[in-house]
């Protein structure tokens, strides 16, 4: 079946969505991209695209911290979207990938005086990370960047140098992903996540200020906790210390969605199994993306026409 992408203002094929090697973006990591969820419900024989909406302002928000200024609305870009799928007729589980930047052919790193450019295509993948067993996860010899380096808070291409390089440590060392402290040595994310730990009846993440990247999940979890679990939330620094006696230690993002951790550094967490906080959350999320919770439908754009 022929695969489409949109490519400079239109949906095309997607041999025709190329771009030079000279553009601009592709040298200076200066693209803004997100990675958005679909997800396939069977039994409503529906394709429901998970925060479209969120996404899409954050992408337009940083964009616009990067003098990128598109042409387009939110609401523009959720119809876009959604032309998308139906037009490569997806009907399982997608990942979405829109990523602006300079189409400009100059060798100057800076943000002004360019033409910015949008594309969106898809793509199959189907776990990001193991969520049915859980990870043994590393501490990372590489600081998260700084937001006043490169903006940890902004999903641009040009930062994930950062997370490569703390990845491909974490698994040539053997484990499946990193966690990174930032410059002040307190506990960041994870390569592509955040983070979330259990102590008691207590849930604890950084603060947006702790140098990571504010996640959409990150918030619907939030969100979850306090009222489905009905348990407190606490935004504040964490010491890599306190990792390693939590009872339980999740990951969270939209490709991650809630990935349980059983071992850091060689330490197991709490059992060294998944624990229970975890594997509820995981069960309210996971139904609740599919679109199979009623009061959660309002997080889902619906792609076909029922
Ligand atoms: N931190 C980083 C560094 C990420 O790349 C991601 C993935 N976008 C996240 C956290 C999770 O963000 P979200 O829940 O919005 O996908």
């Amino acid at each position: 079946m022929m695969e489409y992408a949109f490519f400079e203002g239109r949906i095309v094929p997607i041999e025709e969505a190329k771009i030079s090697i000279k553009t601009n973006s592709f040298h200076y990591g200066t693209a803004v991209f997100e990675g958005i969820r679909a997800y396939w419900n069977e039994e409503h024989h529906q394709l429901y695209i998970l925060f479209a909406r969120e996404h899409y302002q954050r992408l337009l928000a940083n964009c616009r911290a990067m003098f990128m200024e598109l042409p387009y609305s939110v609401d523009d870009l959720v119809n876009i979207t959604v032309e998308l799928l139906r037009k490569n007729n997806i009907k399982h589980d997608v990942y979405i990938r829109p990523i602006a930047y300079f189409k400009d052919l100059a060798l100057t790193p800076k943000l002004i005086g360019f033409t910015p450019e949008i594309a969106i295509y898809t793509y199959s993948f189907g776990r990001y990370l193991d969520t049915s067993k859980g990870i043994r996860v590393k501490t990372s010899s590489w600081i998260r960047n700084d937001d006043n380096s490169i903006p940890s808070r902004w999903k641009v291409a040009g930062a994930y140098v950062n997370s490569a390089l703390a990845k491909t440590e974490a698994i040539l060392a053997g484990y499946d992903e990193a966690i990174m402290l930032n410059q002040n040595g307190f506990v960041a994310e994870g390569s592509g996540e955040n983070i979330f730990l259990v102590r008691g009846r207590k849930v604890v993440t950084p603060p947006c200020w702790d140098h990571i990247l504010e996640g959409i999940t990150r918030s619907a979890v939030i969100k979850l906790i306090k009222n489905e679990l009905v348990l407190e939330v606490e935004e504040r620094s964490i010491s890599r210390s306190e990792l390693y006696s939590a009872d339980e230690v999740f990951l969270t993002g939209t490709a991650a969605e809630i990935t349980p951790v059983v071992e850091i550094d060689n330490r197991k967490i709490g059992s060294g199994d998944i624990g229970p906080i975890t594997r509820e959350l995981q069960k309210i999320y996971f139904d609740a993306v599919r679109g199979n919770i009623e009061r959660y439908k309002g997080w889902l754009t619906p792609v076909y026409e029922s």
